[in-house]
């Protein structure tokens, strides 16, 4: 077969929107070669993601659906994906590049000895290969990767590719149960701790203010949720915060945190890293405060404040209140 497939995550029944980039962008390249575009969805009882899936004019949607499949599972996802795999044949698996995508991708391409290009930025593709732009050398460098195998499988950056719904004929529907066997899996998952108070998703957060080491510890962050609840965004911020204990991980912006691409991002503290920089950098607007002049992050932020964030922040907040009549 020559069609494209993409891998859709959902966890409980919540279609990542990385997956709908992806799934865009699976169609475009579809289109390039002639081939079909299927949309791979894994879990149970997914029946009703069939619309929001359809928008992105998919030619087929392939439910594979198992109780024991309801939360991820390294080895039984693996097993579901690699059963429709053998059955497609598809010359391409695109899959986003979340935590799960960076889990499963390698685990099907080593099974099927297919080429596999992490972190794309960019994809081309030709009748026999695909070419795969992906930074190296922590972002420093881009380099172009030609992939040749039958099956070629690459994650794409979050954030990085446009969705774009379509509209054309409904996509056929294929239901299959796979033959997996869970008693013989390696890892089970025993529950799920959400975090505390249901928090924004940094990397789908509109608006977010994000603060590095210059917030000098924990308790410095309360001036930065004021100034994000005041502005309707999240908190996020640099690793150097995130190792020492101050923020969870999963706020974390950057090459080994989230890839994010809000329409404000407000860097309080952060110096600008190139490691950041690679998190970041989408972004629409970039506000950076730093009291050092020479911080690289100025030399990339729209706008710059110099000054000291524990003066400047209160005063910004202040006046986005007044802004919106919250004061
Ligand atoms: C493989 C690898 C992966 C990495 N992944 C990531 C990643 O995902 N995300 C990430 O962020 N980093 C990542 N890093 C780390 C990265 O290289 C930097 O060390 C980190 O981003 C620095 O964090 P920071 O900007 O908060 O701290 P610093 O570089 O220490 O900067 C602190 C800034 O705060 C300013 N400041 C201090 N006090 C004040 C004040 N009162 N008012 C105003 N400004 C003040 C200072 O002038 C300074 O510019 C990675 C590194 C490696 C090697």
């Amino acid at each position: 077969m020559n069609s494209v497939l993409v891998f859709v995550e959902q966890r409980q029944g919540r279609i990542k929107q990385s997956s709908l980039e992806a799934l865009s962008e699976g169609r475009r390249l579809a289109k390039k070669i002639g081939s079909t575009v299927s949309a791979l969805v894994i879990g149970n009882q997914i029946d009703s993601l069939v619309n929001e899936i359809s928008k992105f004019g998919p030619d087929f949607v392939i439910l594979v659906q198992h109780n024991a499949l309801a939360n991820y599972s390294p080895d039984g996802y693996r097993d579901a994906f690699l059963e429709v795999v053998k059955q497609e044949q598809p010359k391409v698996i695109l899959v986003a590049g979340t935590a799960m995508g960076k889990d499963i991708a390698p685990r099907i391409a080593a099974k099927i000895d297919a080429g596999l290009a992490t972190d794309c930025l960019a994809i081309e593709i030709t009748d026999d290969a695909i070419i795969a732009t992906r930074p190296v050398f922590a972002g420093k460098v881009l380099q172009k990767l030609k992939i040749t195998s039958s099956t070629k499988i690459a994650t794409l950056k979050p954030n990085t590719f446009r969705t774009e719904e379509v509209s054309t004929k409904a996509p056929s529907i294929k239901k299959i149960t796979p033959q997996i066997d869970p008693s013989k899996w390696r890892a089970v998952l025993r529950g799920i701790q959400e975090p505390e108070a249901k928090k924004q998703d940094v990397s789908e957060a509109s608006v977010i203010v994000s603060g590095g080491r210059g917030m000098k510890g924990p308790e410095g962050y309360k001036i930065l949720e004021d100034l994000a609840t005041a502005l309707g965004g999240t908190v996020g911020a640099s690793r150097a915060a995130v190792d020492a204990g101050w923020r969870p991980h999963a706020e974390q912006v950057g090459q080994t945190g989230k890839i994010v691409s809000p329409n404000l991002y407000v860097a309080c503290g952060i110096s600008g890293a190139v490691q950041h920089q690679v998190g970041m950098a989408n972004s629409k607007v970039i506000v950076a405060i730093n009291k050092d002049p020479e911080a690289p992050i100025f030399k990339f932020a729209d706008y710059g404040i110099v000054g000291d964030l524990f003066e400047v922040i209160p005063a910004l907040t202040r006046e986005v209140k007044k802004l919106y009549g919250k004061e």
